[in-house]
């Protein structure tokens, strides 16, 4: 990305193992994410050519000489963010936020080739060589699927509860696959935009609440008896996102909040009578990976289907244009 609105594809080195926990993967497919939205919208600066994108699913062509877990060969997905996996955050389940944590989005993974630090600790194989048609399911592993499962979990879903989901975007859409898998009775999706609510739908979402704002907050208590949502898992990253996020959820009720949070201000006040809790961050994927990938494997779930438009990776401006456009939910490339 050369500035908001400005990308291109060009010819870079090919990455190349720099430490022995390093490993360099072909992709077999990467993505656009809603979060690259924020600089090519000039809302988040871009004061150099950066290269973009931090999901990805492939086989690993090179590994460094202490890496045990992969192996040349294994086809493998891993989290944006490389983790150690054994320092004392690791070993909680919070891996986004390992004391050696390294932004794999740095390297680049909207290419054909990636170098994947702590590989050990960051990356997890398939169980053989995927089915091609898994290839986009797998890939939604990496962060969307990831991030919405740990919305969830993080909004405390458990059979029997409503369930709120503020955001259509692919986070959030996974985030209603989520809770259904993790037995939610009712499962709200706030969305405007049809074939979004289709795709809410067809993950397990039982209601579609089309008001924002207060008028959303309105609908969610007028459907949960006047007390607001168990849990609410927020998926934007905006102040109006997440105070819509904070005021749907009943007192005692979890907000799970995911959405990169662009200039949030909580007010204390509001906060402290809320009587809610919170829990969010950048969703540590690695905790995830190894049961999301079996789920995808036995095909009990098709998180793939948030990818509405496959394109060449040379054509990656055009998926970025279609995502802010929104006439695309989310853009594959394949390599
Ligand atoms: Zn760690």
């Amino acid at each position: 990305m050369h500035g908001p609105g400005d990308v291109r594809v060009e010819q870079r080195d090919d990455p190349e193992i720099a430490a022995p926990t390093d490993v360099v993967i072909r992709l077999a497919a990467t993505c656009v994410c809603g979060s690259d939205l924020w600089p090519y919208r000039g809302i988040e600066p871009v004061r150099r050519p950066s290269p973009m994108g931090h999901e990805y699913a492939g086989i690993v062509e090179e590994a460094g000489s202490e890496v045990r877990s992969v192996k040349p060969g294994d086809f493998v997905i891993g989290s944006f963010m490389a983790s150690d996996g054994t320092c004392e955050i690791c070993q909680a389940g919070y891996q986004s936020r390992c004391a050696h944590v390294e932004p794999v989005g740095a390297n680049g993974a909207q290419a054909e080739y990636l170098r994947v630090p702590l590989a050990d600790g960051t990356l997890v194989a398939t169980h053989g060589q995927p089915d091609p048609a898994l290839i986009p399911s797998l890939l939604a592993a990496s962060d969307v699927l990831g991030t919405g499962w740990f919305g969830a979990v993080a909004a405390d879903v458990r059979p029997g509860k409503t369930v709120a989901v503020v955001g259509d975007g692919a986070v959030g859409l996974l985030a209603v696959l989520a809770a259904r898998e993790l037995g939610a009775e009712r499962i709200i999706a706030m969305s405007r935009h049809e074939p979004r609510q289709k795709l809410a739908l067809e993950f397990g979402a039982t209601d579609i609440v089309t008001e924002r704002g207060d008028d959303g907050v309105a609908r969610i208590k007028e459907m949960t008896g006047g007390y607001g949502a168990h849990s609410v898992i927020e998926a934007v990253g905006t102040q109006e996102s997440m105070m819509q996020a904070i005021r749907s959820t009943r007192p005692g009720g979890y907000v799970g909040y995911v959405g990169v949070a662009h200039d949030v201000q909580l007010p204390g006040d509001e906060l402290f009578f809320a009587e809610v809790h919170l829990l969010g961050g950048p969703a540590p994927v690695r905790r995830f990976l190894p049961d999301l990938i079996s789920r995808i494997e036995d095909r009990s779930i098709g998180p793939g289907k948030v990818f509405d438009l496959t394109l060449p990776l040379d054509q990656a401006a055009d998926g970025y244009r279609a995502m802010d456009e929104r006439r695309a939910i989310k853009t594959l490339l394949r390599p």
